[in-house]
Formats: C-alpha cells, sequence, structure tokens
C-alpha cells in the first residue's frame, strides 16, 4: 500500500523535483557502491598492429550493481563528475587495475613492456594529492614504473587547463606515460600536443569507424600519423571493428589498435586468459 501510495503521489510532481530526486537517488546508491568496491576495472586489450601481438590493456570501469547488473560508464560516469564522486571513484578503478597488475606479476603472467592505461577524469585532475596517491598505490603494490599508462582526453585538458599543465608533467616525473584520449573529437588540439607532454595518440574512433569508405578519413589519419611520428608519439587507433580497418590501418603505419575486432572488454578473469595466450609462442 505504501508504495502504491507513493507511485501515484509521483504523477503530481514536477518533473523537476522528480530529476533532483532522481539525482539524489543515484548519488546515494553510489556512495554505498564505492564503500562495497563495486566499481571494477574491465580489460580491453591493445594490440601491437605488426603481427597483432599484445601491446596493453586500457582499463575500463564497470558498476557491479547488485540488482541490475553490471552498468557501462556512460550511465554514471557523467553524474558522478557533477558530484565529485568521481575521485573516489577513479582511485577505486586505479586501486584495483594496480592490484590485478601485481596479481598478474606474482602468478608469472605478466611481461615486461606491457601495460594497463587508466583513464582520469577531467574532474579528477583537480585534486592536487593525486600524483602521490597513485605513486603511493604503486610503491605499495610493487609495480614497476612503465605498468601504468594514464589516459586524459583533450576536452578535459582544455577545461582544466590551469591544474592540468601542473598535473600532467608531475604525472609524467614520476613515469606514468601520458595518453591524449579521443584525439580529434576536442578543440585546439595541436597547441597542446605540443606543450604537454603527451607520449601516445589514441585516435577517436569516429575517424576510424568510416575509414575504408571514406577517402578523406584516410588522409586525415595519414596526416595525424606522420604529425604523431615527427613529434616522437606512438599511435593507437581505437574502433577497431574490421580486418579492412586493420589493414589500413596498418599500410598508413599507425602503430596500435584497440577494437571489438581483437576483443571487448572482458572482466579480470577472461583478461588472465587473454594474457596466457599471448604469452605461447
Ligand atoms: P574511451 O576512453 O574512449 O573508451 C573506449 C570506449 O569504446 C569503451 O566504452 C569501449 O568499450 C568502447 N569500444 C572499444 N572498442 C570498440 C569498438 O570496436 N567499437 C565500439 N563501438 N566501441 C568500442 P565504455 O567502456 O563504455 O567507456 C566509455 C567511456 O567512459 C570511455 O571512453 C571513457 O571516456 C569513460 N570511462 C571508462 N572507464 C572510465 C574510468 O575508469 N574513468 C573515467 N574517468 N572514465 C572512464
Ligand atoms: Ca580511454
Ligand atoms: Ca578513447
Ligand atoms: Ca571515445
Amino acid at each position: 500500500a505504501k508504495t502504491r501510495g507513493r507511485a501515484r503521489f509521483e504523477i503530481f510532481e514536477p518533473p523537476m523535483r522528480q530529476a533532483a530526486e532522481n539525482r539524489f537517488r543515484i548519488e546515494s546508491d553510489m556512495r554505498q557502491a564505492i564503500e562495497r568496491g563495486e566499481f571494477k576495472p574491465f580489460f580491453q586489450p591493445i594490440v601491437r598492429l605488426d603481427g597483432q601481438t599484445h601491446a596493453g590493456f586500457e582499463a575500463l570501469v564497470r558498476w557491479e550493481h547488485a540488482q541490475r547488473g553490471f552498468i557501462g560508464p556512460g550511465e554514471f560516469i557523467p553524474v558522478a563528475e557533477e558530484n565529485g564522486l568521481i575521485n573516489e571513484i577513479g582511485l577505486q578503478v586505479m586501486e584495483g587495475t594496480m592490484r590485478q597488475v601485481a596479481a598478474w606479476r606474482r602468478a608469472g603472467q605478466w611481461q615486461e613492456g606491457w601495460y594497463v592505461s587508466v583513464n582520469v577524469s577531467g574532474v579528477q585532475l583537480r585534486d592536487a594529492g593525486l600524483v602521490e596517491r597513485f605513486t603511493d598505490l604503486r610503491s605499495q603494490l610493487g609495480l614497476l614504473v612503465g605498468d601504468i599508462r594514464i589516459e586524459v582526453t583533450e576536452s578535459s585538458v582544455i577545461a582544466n587547463q590551469d591544474v592540468a599543465f601542473g598535473l600532467l608533467p608531475r604525472l609524467k616525473e614520476q613515469g606514468f606515460l601520458l595518453c591524449m584520449d579521443d584525439f580529434g573529437t576536442g578543440y585546439s588540439s595541436l597547441s597542446y600536443l605540443s606543450e604537454l607532454p603527451f607520449d601516445v595518440l589514441k585516435i577517436d574512433r569516429s575517424f576510424i569507424t568510416d575509414l575504408c569508405r571514406r577517402q578523406e578519413l584516410g588522409a586525415l589519419v595519414n596526416t595525424v600519423i606522420s604529425l604523431a611520428d615527427s613529434m616522437g608519439m606512438i599511435v593507437v587507433a581505437e574502433g577497431v571493428e574490421e580486418p579492412a580497418q586493420c589493414e589500413a590501418l596498418h599500410k598508413l603505419h599507425c602503430g596500435y589498435g584497440q577494437g571489438y575486432m581483437f576483443s571487448r572488454p572482458m572482466n579480470a578473469a577472461n583478461a588472465t586468459a587473454w594474457l596466457e595466450a599471448a604469452a605461447r609462442p
């Protein structure tokens, strides 16, 4: 009776209030999920296009919700960035990733040179203690410098310029290679590339999807790869779904690819099986 009464009551609530209540509910759900450790990294392979061997993983967060199952980041990252909980979620993803790498190392399933690239939100760039938290965790868990890379989107750098220009070089000094994520979707890409110490450039999926159907995209991707080359940066193409895209990218001397063609993001157990297969001759 109680729930029915409430449902009827909601019909008469102004939508604004309902939206606010929804947000509030999601926020308190999130807080509880943080306490329960429900934010887990999944792992998607990044593959060397020459020979298609394993190079590393990208960590992609999933919320393992007791009732709803796995929830993708599109549903909660924007909310978490607004209410600030992204700081704690991001830390949980970083710690979960580092613990997993430590476990792979202990089990002898890790090869030197492999890495996991972790997404860091623009909001996290405003946290002055971030560099120390990441380096402390890394040394506590016995990882090597180089095991973990950091991905930031160019739009989050632009939106947080004041802090990004301080924090990103400090992360780099501590040995975290820096990846510019979603390259080509923001503004002023070129100036940021030259002014910040990025090591890796990830070409956004929107340029790869129609790569084989639209000639101008080939020219564009070619230019981006030459540019990256001349600046000493590594290139990863995102959203590689078909062998034809893979071949085209290889011909354009793109070093690395990531996408459903190789694998979807995997839970820890499947990622472990992937590494075991990668280690077999
Ligand atoms: P992103 O960093 O650009 O990550 C790549 C997204 O593309 C992932 O979506 C991945 O599953 C998807 N993807 C990979 N290969 C393919 C493909 O071949 N085709 C298609 N259609 N999609 C592909 P996902 O996991 O839903 O993540 C979406 C976004 O959420 C990420 O985009 C990233 O911006 C954000 N995100 C994910 N994990 C984290 C995190 O731990 N922290 C923060 N701050 N953001 C995260
Ligand atoms: Ca990313
Ligand atoms: Ca991306
Ligand atoms: Ca993207």
